[in-house]
């Protein structure tokens, strides 16, 4: 009797994981059905090449693709006019898929493998058309899930403006946007398929601006007062600094504004300052002996000084639970392989990069697995990745061996190449989704990890202040 029991259990318990396989077999078919449109989605964010911000028309045809789905639509977020969260579904576990849609400045580009300006304001050199397109798929992807499997929870689309040097996720994440959330998703476009632990390097930055007293140069100097020297003098000192600032800090200066004649004393001059480190209180120690050094050249050269923030992100915290549970979903999605065409394409890319062909096997393969990463630049991701447990990925959107922000990422994201290896990523996000929300024990131990990695007495700070978002920084 009791064998005969556990059989039956055994054959529901059967029945039910492959009628869930099949609801998930299902989903990721309609995500090929409708591979077409979202690549559709994403030439048109490409061609509307918007910069932080101001990516109005990028926000509406997102928001639009959500709703039509049935996501109820919040737009204009923490005092955003592009940001948005679309959500369905109700009450926990939430799961939140964030997506972007800037384009960088001085990177138009046609979708052709030679330098050819599309005489555009900006381009996609970062890939974020097919960001914001392949999390937008996800997420609806997901949504299917639910309602087929029927699932209880929420899944969220988090439209997240102005990622280049905006910080806009960390004006959503100072405003709780996120509080409520239980695990977040994200990916990026690449040159590869790689689902390892990801790092970034904290960054805060600001722009110093000096004030002096014009005077004619040669006739009477001794009237006048330079703020150029002002701006001198703290580079200077800021220059001597690094020598004794923690191994692996950056700091980077431009100088943005220096006079406009020689003969004429500057009265205005600024610089504008990165001060970055893979410890967020590294970084502000350093951002604080800057200002410092700000304080003192403004003393000595007779002139005033003020600073606005500009940027400021936290570096990433990994979480090695989710981590692998993505590698493991990339796998099981696999890479891209190029058509004739593409192949063709990205062996002229390469040829611009100084390689004889493209390297497809980078683009068909899945990199393996690390636990830990280096970290060379700086996202906004970071402040989410210290509110919930995070986790990201990228895929192969560009020709292997593509760096970003080059025009042979705007090229290539501009093809068939940029938006099969987004569909990669809006597969993987699906299925970690998934899983999280069929087996909710995952979302406790990511939740364990998270708060140990982050210790008992983490308070989140957010970098940039209390300043409104920077609106106009592109302006
Ligand atoms: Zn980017």
């Amino acid at each position: 009797m009791r064998k005969v029991v556990f059989l039956a259990l055994l054959i529901m318990f059967c029945a039910n994981s492959l009628k869930a396989q099949d609801t998930t077999d299902e989903v990721l078919l309609e995500l090929n059905k409708k591979s077409e449109a979202y690549g559709d989605i994403a030439q048109n964010i490409w061609e509307f090449a918007e910069m932080g911000y101001l990516e109005e028309k990028s926000s509406a045809l997102l928001q639009k693709t959500m709703s039509d789905e049935g996501f109820t639509i919040k737009k204009g977020v923490a005092g955003i006019p592009t940001a948005f969260i679309a959500e369905y579904g109700s009450g926990a576990p939430i799961i939140a898929i964030l997506g972007e849609y800037d384009a960088l400045p001085g990177l138009s580009q046609k979708a052709v493998p030679e330098r050819a300006s599309a005489n555009m304001a900006a381009g996609h050199g970062c890939g974020h058309h097919l960001f914001g397109t392949a999390s937008a798929a996800a997420a609806i992807a997901v949504k299917d899930w639910m309602k087929a499997s029927n699932t209880k929870g929420t899944i969220r689309f988090y439209g997240c403006p102005a990622e280049e040097g905006g910080s806009g996720k960390v004006y959503m994440v100072r405003d709780g946007l996120f509080n409520d959330v239980d695990i977040a998703l994200h990916w990026h476009p690449g040159a590869q398929n790689a689902a390892s632990a990801g790092a970034a390097l904290a960054n805060k930055s600001a722009k110093f601006r000096f004030y002096g007293i014009s005077a004619h140069a040669a006739a009477s100097p001794e009237k006048g007062r330079s703020a150029l020297d002002g701006v001198e003098a703290m580079n200077a000192m800021v220059n001597m600094m690094r020598e004794h600032i923690p191994e692996k800090a950056r700091i980077h200066y431009v100088i943005t504004s220096g006079g406009k004649a020689p003969n004429v004393v500057p009265d205005f001059a600024e610089v504008y300052y990165y001060a970055r480190h893979g410890k967020r209180d590294v970084v502000l120690n350093i951002f604080d002996r800057i200002t410092k050094a700000a304080e003192g050249a403004a003393l000595g050269t007779g002139t005033t000084m003020d600073y606005e923030l500009i940027g400021g992100t936290h570096e990433l915290l990994p979480n090695l639970t989710l981590q692998k549970l993505m590698h493991d979903n990339l796998t099981k999605v696999e890479g891209i392989t190029y058509t004739e065409e593409e192949i063709v394409f990205s062996d002229k890319i390469s040829n611009t990069m100084g390689y004889d062909k493209a390297d497809l096997e980078t683009a068909q393969s899945i990199q393996p697995y690390k636990t830990e990463a280096k970290a060379f630049g700086s996202t906004d991701v970071g402040d989410v990745s210290f509110t919930v447990p995070t986790v990201g990925m990228s895929s192969a959107t560009w020709v292997p061996g593509t760096p970003a922000h080059s025009w042979q990422a705007v090229a290539a994201g501009g093809t068939t190449i940029g938006k099969k290896g987004m569909m990669v990523a809006a597969k993987t996000l699906t299925l970690t989704a998934i899983d999280l929300l069929a087996n909710q024990e995952l979302i406790r131990q990511a939740k364990a990890e998270f708060l140990e990695r982050r210790g008992a007495d983490f308070v989140y700070i957010p970098l940039l202040g209390d300043r409104p978002p920077a609106l106009d920084y592109r302006k």
